[in-house]
């Protein structure tokens, strides 16, 4: 196959483009991001992600899964390097480097495409900051149904490799938005849906919400400070979680968890 490049230079320019993807600014500069595994990249594809590039281990040349990601990437446009184990490894930071990654575009849903419908459920979070707990999260809402994630202000990004591996795919079926609080609180004014924040102050038990009355927005706080007074005030409930032990608070991602399974508990069966 012609179009497919031999890489086994750190040095090749293509290759220290995709290395700076694990850089914020150089994501936001090109857009783009970094997804790593067969599954994740095949999916990728199968769910339209626009594709850049793909980079494969020269030792699984020969797997037919391999060679249908490698087609479906060069008829789509995208570019396809054969590269050395120590190529992938220094493109992932790992040791033991998956055998095949993909460069996608980033993609983001404009909060003013958001319309929540009855029976729906979003999580927005504010100033999420750990890699981690975003993709988590990002993951238990795929799982529970929701229909998307926002994101308040500064928060951590939802592209970087740590924040991908730990949506385990999820981050391909779950739209995300990112807006400030101010857009927010406009947005929420017309959405027709009822914003429920969560707040270890909230006087209201989570379990006593109405979750099936109108579409539903969890509003989570940040890791150390919590909810900011703006956003808590302005929501249609407040509630707290109860709980015993000496625990503060639960963690983020634990929390926003307990919520959504809670707030789509009527529509979710076996
Ligand atoms: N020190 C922070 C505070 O005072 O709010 C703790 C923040 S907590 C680690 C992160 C977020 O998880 C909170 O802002 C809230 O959205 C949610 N959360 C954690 N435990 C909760 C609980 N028991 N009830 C309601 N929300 C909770």
């Amino acid at each position: 196959m012609a179009q497919i490049k031999e890489v086994t230079s750190l040095a090749n320019p293509i290759v220290k483009d995709i290395r700076g993807l694990t850089s914020k600014k150089e994501r936001e500069a090109s857009g783009a991001f970094l997804a790593e595994g067969l599954g994740f990249v095949a999916e990728a594809l199968a769910r339209g992600w626009p594709v850049r590039t793909l980079v494969y281990d020269r030792e699984a040349r020969g797997e037919p899964p391999l060679q249908r990601v490698v087609a479906d990437t060069l008829a789509r446009g995208g570019q396809v390097l054969e590269a050395t184990e120590k190529v992938l490894a220094a493109i992932t930071r790992r040791d033991n480097p998956q055998a095949v990654v993909g460069v996608f575009e980033q993609r983001c849903t404009p909060l003013a495409a958001l319309r929540p419908k009855p029976d729906e459920t979003l999580v927005a979070l504010d100033r999420v900051r750990d890699p981690g707990n975003l993709g988590t999260i990002i993951r238990t809402a795929d799982a529970a149904g929701a229909s998307g994630v926002i994101l308040i202000d500064e928060c951590t990004d939802p592209f970087a490799l740590e924040a991908v591996r730990a949506t385990m795919g999820s981050l391909l079926a779950m739209p995300l938005t990112r807006c400030s609080a101010a857009e927010f609180l406009v947005w929420q004014a017309g959405s027709g849906a009822q914003v429920v924040a969560t707040h270890l102050a909230g006087a209201v038990d989570y379990r006593t919400v109405d979750y099936a009355r109108k579409p539903v927005v969890l509003l989570m706080g940040n890791e150390q400070s919590g909810l900011p007074d703006a956003l808590a005030a302005a929501a249609d409930h407040t509630v707290r979680i109860p709980q015993q032990g000496s625990a503060e608070s639960l963690n983020l991602a634990v929390a926003t968890a307990v919520m959504l399974f809670e707030a789509r508990r009527h529509l979710l069966a076996l």
